[in-house]
């Protein structure tokens, strides 16, 4: 058996973060089901937050991300992002971050969505990129083992700890046990459980749902953020950027028409205030063909090429337009997970030896609706404590070694698989569950439209029984990845669409037509999802609230 002290599964930002943070002398790996810079973590174009102005300060910080969060985020860990998260990010441009530059050679920040000041740090538009490749090259200095394009499809939990994962080569085939004292899940968001979403095709909630299977509650897992701005019929993400550079929202009577829905922050609302407001844009017929105009031509050619060169590449591209010349038409998409992995600050679960961080966690400190550029901060800050507090914990605790049952009954469930002979594909399934999640769980969402999906999916759980794979082969078998994902995706379509029911009110991301105000008098509190062989139970537990009182 393959044995590590600390193994991470997932190779974004959290992921590599952590394997940075780990103390060196012990064992550490990191486990990814794709090469690590081909992560999700890559795609982030807009910034990553941070009050580094001399104007600016922590506590601000901290306010807007819990005014923004609708008041539902913790607030002793939004502290701890806010406080920690400029050493954070003096650290990254220290191990080669290519941070954008003002006039006075600082790292430049740009207005994000929610904020007071100007805190997005960024690299042009392509954000993700420069860190991830960064700390890609940190972990290739330290020579730190990745298992690359290993898949993680169980964890090996015995009397209440973490002791390891079960993982397929899947270049080579075969399964494995991996032992390890502490496993850290990295493994990002979800938002592929819809159809059209700006997340690439991997982030299927695979550490969900592995937490979730093996007893970990997964913590507000209603509230998906819709991102303002995704290209017609991609759902290819646009970055609030373009709005932060000064881009303005139109409708097809040309009128910048967030005046009235958030007359003084107009394109900077928070993403669940503009969304909605597009939503009704469209709803109420004052949409271009089901989108709004997203209009940059003002900036120029210089500033666009400049600052948004990425934008400019991906509208060409995808829509076909110049936003030098023409605006971009664009509509909210299925964009951010703010619920996760229940953990607290220092990302340690309910199970021994378990610890996550990232988009898969819930700490909480993005609350009901995340602000932009507060999730790479959150993989930063808290995939550092991740990997500083599982090195703690390992240097403490002695090793075991797992019962060889776990690889054996793993084995026989994928030889169930291989061999089933039928008609119902994988590839079917996902597509009809995204649809429904696109219909019913949408910007609005009702007590019907909710049921609906709920219905749909437990229809799509049966028939998985009859899952059948086309490729029956060892070698590079994603038909057989495919089928993992789909039931990852199917645990965290339930537990959002519980969540979203038992809800009954309106809060950032979660907005019900039948619903349509926040109670703080009988909502104020964070939604837990545990598995159970009849569906996710739910229970709640109380919002920390340390010094913004909710208004
Ligand atoms: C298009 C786009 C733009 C964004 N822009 C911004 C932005 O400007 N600012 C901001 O703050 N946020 C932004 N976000 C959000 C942010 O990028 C993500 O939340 C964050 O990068 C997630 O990082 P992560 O390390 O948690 O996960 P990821 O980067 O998604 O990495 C997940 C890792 O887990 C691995 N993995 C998953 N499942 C398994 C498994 N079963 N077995 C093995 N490995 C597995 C994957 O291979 C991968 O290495 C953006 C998101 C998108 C989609």
């Amino acid at each position: 058996m393959i044995h590590h002290d600390i193994l991470i599964v997932g190779a974004g930002l959290a992921g590599m973060r952590a394997a940075l943070a780990a103390p060196p002398h012990l064992s550490v790996a990191v486990l990814s089901k794709v090469h690590p810079v081909r992560s999700h973590s890559v795609a982030a174009q807009g910034g990553i937050n941070a009050a580094l102005g001399d104007k600016d300060s922590w506590d601000a910080h901290a306010f807007d991300t819990t005014k923004g969060g609708l008041y539902l985020g913790d607030q002793d860990g939004i502290e701890t992002m806010c406080r920690e998260g400029p050493g954070d990010i003096l650290e990254l441009e220290r191990m080669g971050v290519i941070f954008s530059r003002d006039d006075q050679g600082r790292i430049a920040q740009r207005p994000f969505g929610g904020a007071g000041f100007p805190r997005a740090c960024y690299a042009a538009d392509r954000t993700g990129h420069a860190i991830l490749h960064a700390l890609y090259e940190q972990l290739m200095k330290r020579g730190l083992k990745v298992y690359e394009e290993w898949y993680v499809t169980a964890l090996m939990v015995e009397d209440g700890v973490c002791r390891g994962v079960i993982a397929w080569d899947i270049l080579h085939g075969g399964l494995h046990a991996l032992s390890a004292k502490a496993v850290i899940l990295a493994t990002g968001g979800s938002s592929r459980v819809f159809l059209t979403s700006t997340n690439a095709v991997i982030n299927t909630g695979d550490g969900m749902g592995l937490a979730y299977r093996a007893g970990v509650p997964l913590k507000d897992m209603e509230f998906v953020q819709f991102h303002p701005s995704t290209l017609k019929n991609t759902g290819i993400l646009i970055t609030e950027g373009a709005r932060g550079e000064g881009g303005y929202l139109l409708n097809t009577l040309g009128e910048r028409f967030m005046k009235h829905y958030a007359p003084e922050q107009m394109e900077l609302a928070t993403r669940s205030t503009v969304s909605l407001a597009i939503g009704r844009e469209i709803a109420e017929g004052r949409g271009v063909e089901g989108c709004v105009l997203l209009d940059l031509r003002h900036l120029g050619r210089e500033r666009i090429l400049e600052r948004l060169p990425q934008i400019r590449q991906l509208s060409l591209d995808f829509a076909g337009v110049d936003p030098v010349e023409s605006p971009i038409p664009v509509r909210p998409g299925a964009h951010y997970q703010m619920g996760g992995v229940s953990t607290n600050q220092w990302t340690e679960t309910d199970i021994a030896g378990l610890f996550a961080a990232g988009e898969c966690a819930c700490v909480s400190v993005h609350g009901a609706n995340r602000l932009g550029g507060n999730s790479l901060l959150e993989t930063v800050v808290f995939g550092r404590r991740a990997g500083q507090r599982a090195g703690e914990y390992a240097e403490t605790v002695n090793w075991h070694n797992p019962s060889g049952s776990f690889l054996r009954d793993e084995q026989s469930r994928l030889q169930r698989l291989v061999r089933r002979k039928g008609q119902v594909w994988a590839w079917e399934l996902l597509g009809e569950l995204g649809e429904a999640m696109n219909q019913n769980l949408g910007i609005f969402r009702t007590r019907a439209s909710m049921a609906n999906a709920q219905e749909t999916i437990q229809l799509l759980k049966d028939r998985t029984r009859g899952l059948t794979l086309r490729d029956k082969g060892q070698t590079f078998n994603t038909d057989l990845i495919q089928a993992q994902e789909l039931g990852f995706l199917l645990d965290v379509a339930e537990t959002i669409v519980a969540g979203s029911l038992a809800r009954e009110e309106s809060r950032g991301a979660h907005y019900r037509q039948d619903f349509p105000r926040r109670d703080d008098a009988n909502w104020l509190k964070h939604t837990l999802a545990s598995w159970s062989s009849t569906g996710p139970n739910l229970s709640y537990t109380p919002v920390k609230i340390t010094r913004f009182p909710p208004k």
